[in-house]
């Protein structure tokens, strides 16, 4: 399947998608993730994309259609893939179609994580994470065995730097002014499943497996 998880920060995408992965054997393409590593490894796209991401902004539309461009080319992506936190805005949405259109393909489902703004706080500011797999975990939701370290192989988790309730306010902001959007873009095509996101992570995985059946 190709399918398309839309949804703002701490929603739960990143901690649905492993799950949807597994089962239905995709990669996994999220533009957060790649642009982070971009930024770590300071390359030009990183260079050019960290002061949009440290005020919470989107980063240009053709900065991340490239990487999703090439993305999608690995062999992994071939018969299928989830694009997490892609696209954001209409502009986005329009190549992706273009891009697919080439291979004879288009997006089989858009995964709406709904959720009220008021829960998010909590969420992002209580977030860490395992850079190299991208597990996540929540010091009240999801906490790990040990306080700051990854329950699987033992290293450090850190803390986005983007995840406080200021830089939240603008990611906000930029989602439901350019993203939203993308969802009326979907509907339009009858593509969209709404998810009540705002369940405990379980109850939301029965309703992604609700919606992909
Ligand atoms: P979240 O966990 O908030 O959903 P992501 O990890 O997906 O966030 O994205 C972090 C930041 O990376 C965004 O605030 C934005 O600056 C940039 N970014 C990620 N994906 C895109 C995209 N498709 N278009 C523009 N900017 C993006
Ligand atoms: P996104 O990828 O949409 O930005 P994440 O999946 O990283 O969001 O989730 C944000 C934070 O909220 C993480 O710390 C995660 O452990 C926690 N979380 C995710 N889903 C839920 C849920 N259904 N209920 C409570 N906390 C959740
Ligand atoms: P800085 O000194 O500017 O914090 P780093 O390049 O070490 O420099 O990392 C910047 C921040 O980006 C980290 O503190 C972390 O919050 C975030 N970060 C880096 N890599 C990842 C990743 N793979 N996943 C999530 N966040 C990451």
């Amino acid at each position: 399947k190709r399918l398309i998880l839309i949804g703002p920060p701490g929603s739960g995408k990143g901690t649905q998608s492993p799950l949807i992965k597994d089962e239905y054997c995709l990669c996994h393409l999220a533009t957060g993730d790649m642009l982070r590593a971009a930024v770590a490894a300071k390359t030009p796209l990183g260079i050019k994309a960290k002061e949009a991401m440290d005020k919470g902004e989107l980063v240009s539309d053709d900065l991340v259609v490239g990487i999703i461009d090439e993305a999608m080319k690995k062999p992994s992506c071939q018969k299928g893939f989830i694009l997490d936190g892609f696209p954001r805005t209409v502009t986005q949405a329009q190549k992706l179609d273009e891009m697919l259109a080439k291979q004879g393909a288009n997006v089989d489902k858009v995964l709406n994580f709904a959720i009220d703004d008021a829960i998010l706080e909590e969420r992002i500011t209580g977030r860490w994470i395992h850079p190299a797999s991208g597990r996540t975990y929540h010091t009240k939701f999801a906490p790990p065995k040990a306080p700051g370290v990854d329950d699987v192989t033992g290293e450090p988790l850190i803390q986005r730097r983007d995840d406080t309730a200021e830089v939240l306010k603008s990611r906000l902001e930029a989602f439901h002014r350019q993203t939203e959007p993308v969802i009326d873009y979907y509907s339009k095509k009858g593509l969209v499943a709404n998810l009540p996101a705002e369940k405990p992570p379980k109850e939301v995985t029965v309703e992604v497996q609700k919606a992909l059946s």
